[in-house]
């Protein structure tokens, strides 16, 4: 059913089994998934079915850090109406790869409490949901097996990144979960904040208000916020009337090891040999490649994980943000056999652009924080700081090195960098390297941990010591790698969807 929260009266309680907070792609997959259960469920959420920017303004906020393009960021990386961010996201979809999930010895808090085995499952179920085609690690194997690949060696190594159409959730989805009886879908409602039992350790009720000024409480016997990224953690931070420092941040983690995936255009590839290869590069049949650090490549350079993306591009070089003309990689091919100087210049077609995407490290100071200027409905806006490191400015520049040396060494192309070799540093925001910047993807923010002293939720989702309260998309994330984040989301939605309806019957 359909309810428009400005026509519920002030002071009153809407009970239910089961709250969701926000119908994005995490909240969404929840409704639909647990449509048929036969509990109540009310999926709150702020907007309506079309953007509003009197709605989107409760997400205004300031930042640091020039990869988050500056003042805009906070609105423009996120849309806050039915469907959530899905109404304007890309549709790349990938699953994170099992050496994201593990402990590297090189990566300070990395591992994830949970194995990739244990998602294997549902990234196949959630091929559906984003509309892409069949996805198993298997397929994956062959698909890579049945293109050939730029690169021999097992360094850089070819996966695939597959396309969803994309899928808009909120227009997709939107008639079977309101149509589906046990759902009440209540939009133009924002949860200002949790309401829990004295100890804490107990969600009583979300209190709601609209724009219009009136406030009412949603009860449930379990809560799950899905409201993004940012919002998870900004509802987390919010909710300190009982606990002082938020709700779930006794081990001082909500908000903290925000992550963001680093990319920019790092050049141009001049392809030596048959540019058919180029194919497998190119979308086709759902899918494309990217060129990748292998586990290897990973584990000897002590780097994080990282792509190269090839455009179809026939552009010659672009002048360097460094000045002057772009700079080959200098010793590393020169020293080999001077790969590509047959090739005149005039065979544009050889060249293809080149575009790195990288993982970023979780860090306890890359973080949000709640300001003193408050919202329209007196929620204290965010600022959010991302600090990239030493870590990740090595893992660009390195990767970027292993890739031309390959190329170089396989006789297979060479490359011409957009970035004066000189500077080492990938410096966030600082000449060359002004072109680094975040892909609107918002992680770490209420990362999961096995222990409340270094994370927020448990293997569940659930907030450690709070009995019923979930949470639901990236930011549970403790560790990023180079993919998209959308799919792995709706993985862990879906094996959320599964594990609930024990805590509503238990409760
Ligand atoms: C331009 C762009 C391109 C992108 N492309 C890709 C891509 O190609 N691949 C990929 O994997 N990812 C991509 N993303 C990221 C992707 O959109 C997000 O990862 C995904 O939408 C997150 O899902 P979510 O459900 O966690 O949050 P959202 O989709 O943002 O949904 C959150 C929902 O919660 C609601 N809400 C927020 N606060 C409250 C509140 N207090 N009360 C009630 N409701 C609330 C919002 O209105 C919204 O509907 C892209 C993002 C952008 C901006």
């Amino acid at each position: 059913m359909l309810i428009d929260a400005r026509d519920i009266a002030s002071g009153t309680t809407r009970p239910y089994d089961l709250c969701v907070v926000g119908a994005g792609a995490a909240g969404i997959t929840l409704a639909r998934r647990l449509r048929a259960e036969r509990f109540s469920i009310a999926l709150v959420e702020s907007g309506g079915f079309t953007f509003d920017p009197a709605t989107q303004d409760l997400y205004q906020g300031t930042t640091l850090g020039p990869g988050l393009s500056g003042a805009s960021y906070l609105s423009t990386s996120r849309l806050r109406f039915f469907g959530g961010t899905t109404n304007h996201w890309g549709g790349w979809c990938r699953p994170l790869d099992p050496l994201d999930f593990e402990t590297r010895a090189w990566v300070p808090h990395s591992g994830w409490p949970i194995g990739r085995a244990e998602l294997a499952p549902y990234f196949e179920e959630a091929a559906g949901v984003v509309q892409i085609v069949p996805f198993t690690d298997a397929l994956e194997a062959e698909r890579v097996r049945d293109s050939p690949s730029l690169l021999p060696g097992d360094l850089i190594v070819t996966k695939r990144m597959y396309t969803s159409p994309p899928t808009r959730f909120g227009t997709e989805y939107r008639k079977e979960i309101v149509e589906a009886p046990q759902v009440d879908v209540i939009l133009h409602a924002n949860v200002v904040r949790i309401e829990t039992n004295e100890a804490g350790s107990s969600v009583r009720a979300v209190r709601v208000a609209t724009l219009g000024g009136r406030q009412f409480s949603v009860t449930a016997k379990a809560f799950v916020l899905a409201a993004g990224g940012i919002e998870n953690a900004r509802l987390l931070l919010a909710s300190d009337g009982v606990q002082k420092s938020g709700l779930g941040n006794q081990g001082d983690a909500v908000g903290r090891y925000f992550m963001e995936h680093p990319e920019c255009p790092v050049g141009h590839i001049y392809v030596t040999g048959d540019r058919d290869v180029l194919e497998t590069y190119r979308t086709r049949r759902g899918s494309l490649g990217l060129l990748c650090l292998s586990d290897r490549a990973q584990r000897e350079h002590e780097l994080l994980n990282a792509s190269f993306q090839l455009g179809s591009s026939g552009d010659l070089p672009l002048p360097s943000e460094a000045g002057g003309v772009p700079l080959a990689i200098g010793p590393a091919i020169e020293a080999l056999d001077r790969v590509g100087e047959k090739g005149a210049p005039d065979e544009e077609r050889q060249y293809v652009g080149c575009y790195v995407r990288a993982e970023a490290a979780p860090n306890p100071t890359s973080r949000l924080t709640l300001v003193r200027e408050t919202d329209q409905l007196g929620m204290r806006r965010v600022n959010l700081a991302w600090r990239m490191g030493q870590l990740e400015s090595r893992t660009i520049q390195h990767a970027i090195e292993l890739l031309a040396t390959e190329l170089g060494r396989t006789g297979r192309g060479r490359m011409f960098l957009l970035y004066d070799r000189a500077a080492r540093e990938v410096s966030l925001g600082r000449p060359p390297w002004r072109g680094v910047h975040g892909g609107s993807h918002h992680m770490g923010t209420t990362r999961m941990s096995d222990s409340p002293k270094t994370g927020v939720v448990d293997t569940n989702g659930r907030v450690h010591g709070v009995a019923n309260l979930y949470v639901a998309g990236s930011s549970v994330f403790p560790t990023v790698g180079f993919a998209n984040p959308t799919f792995t989301i709706i993985a862990l939605a879906l094996r959320l969807a599964r594990h609930l309806p024990g805590v509503v019957a238990r409760a």
